[in-house]
């Protein structure tokens, strides 16, 4: 453990002499490598960062923060849009050199550091025949992303990535480690499953996996002009799909660059081939589709399949909201609004809730969204930073527009900067006084607050 007493500098020496990563200054090689985040539009400089490499480095960073009086921000992946795992004058605790993935197949179990992404534990656990829920870009942090819920290709199945957890092996605002389960302290565990990076910081986190080789999965593109009929149909005909089927929609553009808007349905599916022949045909055969693109394939292609649409270092901004419903309202205001998108990486997106995710209680874990329905997303993406307003008022305008049709209910995940403190409670819903509670216990000081925040 390093030393807590003496000068700023002498404590940051103690710091680093015990430390197994490093310790990164502003003008240090590599600081301006590891303060950037996915999202581009972040730019904000850390006192410190603390690259670690195992636990106790996690440990002794909280404590010096703590004794030199530095905010903290904690890396996972650095994928959220809001860019909160860096904060200007903070000290940043950055697990993303933490990689270790332990899989036991007989227990059917993989642990995991908190550095690691979707595509690395996506291949140790497949190596086994075995998967768990995860994010639907292979390049997002498993921490961040299980911490507020987790929706993946998986959740009609299997439930979300929070909804897989077995424990978590946590840090606390005071340098204890704990290993948190429901037996340990259910209530802790119990907000570690949605209440985001709130409570500690997660060193290591326990899933439960499932067998899974192949899936069957893909892109059917109908013409722009069809999105109207394809939206209603795709509507109408998920909502008798089984557990092994999900379907997402979106009115997007061509995977090939030229800009072409189309209209899209991503399936996948887990059961048998001959199943997922039977369930996916009315999918394959509806209209004139420019593009059938389904077939067999591991499960983690299937996660890289989107990855091309959300470059490293692109400016977003996303919004997001839940609806029980497609009316027909709904998906005119989509394609009134669509016709003025600025930018050609920018979807409006469905992501359809239902299956396994849907049976578990609302106040059974922090997660409460576990209504039958969609989450609709509109992730704007762009790369010329001249053209961050329009993009910012377009995405805001075409959240606006959709509102009357939309519940207030938020994906935590996909909150940003700037929507206030009627958007977090609306993502944590009724169980954010739970939450409040669970806070007031493990941090008391809110010295984790750099997050979609639960004030004690
Ligand atoms: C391209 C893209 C695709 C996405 N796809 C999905 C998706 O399919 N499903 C979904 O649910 N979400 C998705 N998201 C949202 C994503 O889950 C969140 O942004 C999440 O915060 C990212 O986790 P991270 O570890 O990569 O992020 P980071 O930016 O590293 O961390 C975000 C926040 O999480 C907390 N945190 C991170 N690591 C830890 C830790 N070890 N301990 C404690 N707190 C921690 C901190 O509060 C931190 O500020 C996507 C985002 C992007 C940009």
């Amino acid at each position: 453990m390093a030393s807590t007493t003496g000068t700023g500098a002498e404590r940051l020496d103690a710091l680093r002499a015990s430390f197994s990563g490093s310790v990164l200054q502003p003008g240090d090689d590599g600081y301006d490598e590891a303060r950037r985040v996915h999202n581009g539009l972040i730019d904000r400089r850390p006192a410190l960062i603390a690259r670690c490499q195992n636990t106790a480095d996690v440990a002794d960073a909280i404590r010096f923060a703590r004794d030199a009086g530095l905010e903290i921000s904690v890396r996972g992946g650095g994928h959220n849009v809001a860019g909160r795992a860096v904060a200007d004058g903070a000290l940043m605790i950055d697990l993303s050199a933490m990689k270790g993935i332990h899989v036991d197949p007989a227990a059917r179990t993989v642990r995991a550091q908190g550095g690691v992404v979707w595509s690395e534990l996506n291949r140790e656990t497949a190596a086994h025949g075995l998967a768990v829920t995860g994010g639907v870009i292979s390049s997002t942090g498993i921490a961040g992303l299980t911490l507020g819920g987790g929706l993946g290709w998986l959740m009609a199945k299997y439930g979300l990535a929070s909804d897989n957890v077995l424990a978590v092996e946590l840090v606390t605002a005071d340098g204890r480690i704990l290993d948190v389960t429901e037996a340990s302290d259910p209530d802790l565990f119990w907000a570690l499953r949605g209440g985001g990076g709130n409570f500690g910081i997660a060193a290591s986190f326990l899933y439960r996996l499932h067998p899974l080789q192949m899936v069957v999965g893909g892109l059917i593109a109908h013409p722009n002009d069809a999105a109207r009929d394809m939206l209603r149909f795709y509507r109408d005909a998920v909502a008798s799909a089984s557990d092994d089927l999900t379907v997402f929609a979106a009115i997007g553009h061509a995977p090939d660059g030229s800009g072409m808007k189309i209209a899209a349905m991503v399936v996948f599916h887990t059961g048998a081939p001959e199943d997922a022949e039977r369930e996916l045909a009315p999918f394959k055969e509806w209209g004139s589709p420019l593009m059938v693109e389904v077939g067999p394939m591991p499960y983690p292609v299937m996660n890289t399949m989107l990855d091309a649409n959300y470059p490293a270092g692109s400016s977003n901004y996303w919004l997001s909201s839940f609806t029980s419903g497609l009316p027909d309202e709904l998906i005119d205001v989509a394609l009134e609004r669509f016709a003025s998108v600025p930018s050609p990486l920018t979807a409006i997106l469905l992501e359809r809730f239902h299956g396994a995710v849907c049976r578990i209680g609302v106040t059974d874990t922090a997660v409460p969204h576990r209504e039958e329905g969609w989450n609709l997303l509109i992730p704007s993406v762009w790369l010329d930073p001249a053209e961050t307003d329009a993009n910012i008022a377009w995405t805001r305008e075409t959240h606006a527009a959709f509102a009357p049709h939309l519940s207030t209910r938020r994906w935590l995940n996909y909150l940003g900067d700037d929507q206030g403190d009627d958007a977090v409670r609306a993502a944590y819903g009724p169980n954010y006084d739970r939450l409040v509670e669970v806070k007031r216990r493990y941090d008391p000081d809110n010295v984790f607050h750099h997050n979609h925040n639960i004030a004690p």
